[in-house]
């Protein structure tokens, strides 16, 4: 018979979070693979788990996959996990639970911790509906595109994030989403320097630029979702410092300039200036 691939979740940070369920899993199977063997390493000599590791990589070579296939058709038990939390979620594994589920074998998931999950729980948002986005792009023009598409979202909008692009990220936040736009930013979940900072995005714009601790470790950004109401007046505040503008300024420049002031998008703001100048003749 067929062996069975177990899909283990492991801590995000404090080792105190794997399930018993999962250690006694990943003391028993035949073949741990894992998606760096030597970072996984740390978490085995903690829990004295000697279970042989493999590398496993969704990108990685056919080999990779076809070691763990092999081990299955011999009716070993195999056990997948990644660096951190869930496997598959922004992680390796999707392409080999894919595989064995077509092949047929045996898939049983061992639930755990997860950072999207555990950053929900305590931002103080929405909770009933969400959707996940995983990285936005790294690039600029592609974040800005993807955040476009994802303005009028009601449900609310959670994403990994580097530290080293959250500031860049957050400026593109105000400017897509409008700067009133309440967010939670979770940091370095169930370790140390656990942070959670909470308010609109340019109350968070300021922390993180104040304090560059807040631009460090590991972090989940957590976003309410499009309020037609909130943006009603958005909107209105919009027109008015607009109509305000436009009575000394030049289109181009009162749209500029009401765009910084509103967090807005300049385009959107400028074509509105030109119908804003149309009517009043
Ligand atoms: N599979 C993991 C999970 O279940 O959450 C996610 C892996 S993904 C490669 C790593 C990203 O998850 C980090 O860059 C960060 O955005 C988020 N993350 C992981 N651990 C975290 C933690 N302790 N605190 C905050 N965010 C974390």
């Amino acid at each position: 018979m067929a062996g069975t691939l177990f899909v283990v979740a492991t801590p995000i940070g404090n080792m105190d979070d794997i399930s018993a369920r999962a250690v006694s899993v990943l003391q028993s199977v035949d073949l741990i693979a894992a998606e760096d063997t030597r970072h996984s390493g740390r978490l085995m000599s903690h829990f004295q788990i000697t279970t042989p590791l493999v590398a496993y990589h969704d990108h990685g070579s056919e080999a990779q996959g076809e070691r763990i296939f092999s081990a299955l058709d011999a009716g070993q038990d195999v056990a997948l996990i990644s660096d951190a939390g869930t496997p598959l979620v922004s992680d390796p594994g999707y392409r080999l639970v894919r595989n064995a589920r077509e092949r047929a074998y045996k898939v049983i998931p061992l639930p755990g911790a997860c950072a999207v999950i555990t950053a929900l729980s305590a931002a103080g948002l929405p909770s009933d509906r969400f959707c996940f986005e995983g990285f936005l792009p790294a690039k600029q023009s592609q974040r800005r595109k993807a955040l476009e598409s994802l303005a009028s979202e009601t449900r609310t909008l959670i994403f990994y994030e580097a530290p080293h692009r959250i500031v860049a990220t957050v400026e593109d936040l105000i400017d897509l989403f409008g700067a009133e736009r309440e967010v939670t930013l979770a940091r370095e979940l169930t370790k140390t320097y656990e942070t959670l900072l909470n308010g609109n995005l340019t109350e968070l714009l300021v922390q993180i630029k104040g304090d560059v601790n807040q631009q460090k470790g590991e972090m989940v950004l957590v976003v309410r979702g499009f309020d037609g109401v909130q943006q009603g007046a958005q909107e209105q505040e919009e027109e008015r410092v607009l109509k305000l503008l436009l009575v000394d300024l030049p289109v181009k420049q009162a749209a500029g300039l009401a765009a910084k002031i509103c967090g807005a998008q300049r385009n959107a703001l400028y074509k509105k200036a030109l119908i804003l100048k149309d009517i009043s003749g």
